[in-house]
């Protein structure tokens, strides 16, 4: 059922944006039903968003009405604080989500403080960006974080929404790529994304033949699997990161991680100016996610397809 509301007036700092497209996320799924337990409803979800700026608050001087511009997870932090201050506001603790006790995107304009609206590229096409501003951001901080470049021989978990870019991003740092996934069927399409090898993970053959290969193991997976053969697989000094959420805690054992020096760890998001970056790499290298386009009105069609695994990679909503 639609939904309306009354936004009220404009923030000196805010913008308002006519949604042309907007990504559909896991993350919208875990908080349409409540998963994280941080859902208000009435609930409007959608944080992969891509439209032009129907108004500017009256401080605003960065953005002009009219303008191409995305907005992903994040609509506001402090702007003072540490993290703020450092060009980190993912990881400011007054950081606000989009959609978290926000009004978000699956609509047909939405309002966020000007640092995080971010301008699009011309080169980059409205439906095949939008994916790019969380799926993207998700994937391509981490690796940017952590350095990855020619030298690095780096692993990607999962080849769904956040794994196709994953590759992508991968391969355009010159990293040599190889990806992990359940499904044998996605061998071609993941080469096709430029991975240089894959496994199928079903094998355990193939999983123990890749013990001491990886520098970078990222993880795009909402499902368990048997993390001590992912440590197994990083060569020492070797990092596992997690974007994709599995349901139990991550058990292995100490001493490949003493005995290599090897790290867990993970990430959420990125800044504004991560983002900047991105959308910039994203359009001189060719970087877009693979959509399948729904019609807004169609949200719910969408919304189950996504939930049967059946999009193939991103699904968007256009306006
Ligand atoms: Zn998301
Ligand atoms: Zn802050």
């Amino acid at each position: 059922m639609p939904f309306h509301y009354d936004p009220g007036d404009l923030g000196q700092h805010e913008v308002e944006i006519a949604i042309t497209h907007c990504g559909v996320c896991h993350s919208d799924l875990h908080l349409i039903s409540n998963d994280w337990g941080i859902s208000q409803y009435p609930f409007i979800p959608g944080h992969e968003i891509v439209g032009s700026v129907a108004a500017v608050g009256s401080e605003v001087r960065s953005l002009q009405v009219g303008q191409r511009v995305g907005l992903g997870w994040q609509s506001n932090s402090c702007g003072q604080c540490e993290w703020c201050m450092r060009g980190l506001e993912n990881l400011c603790p007054a950081a606000e989500g989009t959609c978290v006790h926000r009004n978000g995107g699956y609509a047909d304009s939405v309002r966020a403080n000007a640092r995080f609206v971010i301008p699009i590229p011309d080169a980059l096409d409205s439906e095949h960006a939008a994916p790019l501003l969380c799926a993207g951001i998700t994937v391509y901080n981490p690796l940017r974080t952590h350095g990855i470049n020619p030298s690095s021989r780096v692993g990607i978990v999962g080849i769904g929404g956040l794994g196709h870019l994953a590759i992508q991003f991968a391969r355009v740092f010159g990293a040599e790529v190889t990806a992990f996934s359940t499904s044998a069927a996605k061998e071609e399409e993941a080469r096709a994304f430029g991975a240089h090898n894959f496994v199928n993970t079903r094998e355990s053959k193939a999983m123990k033949e890749m013990a001491g290969t990886q520098d970078f193991i990222l993880s795009t997976i909402n499902a368990d699997q048997d993390w001590g053969t992912y440590i197994q697989a990083l060569r020492p000094t070797g990092t596992l990161c997690f974007v994709g959420v599995p349901p139990s805690p991550i058990t292995v054992h100490a001493f490949p991680l003493i005995s290599g020096v090897r790290t867990i760890t993970g990430n959420p998001t990125g800044s504004p100016y991560r983002l900047r970056e991105m959308l910039d790499v994203a359009a001189r290298h060719g970087v877009k996610a693979q959509t399948e386009t729904f019609a807004m009105s169609k949200v719910n069609e969408a919304i189950e397809k996504v939930k049967k695994n059946k999009v193939r990679y991103r699904a968007v909503l256009a306006n």
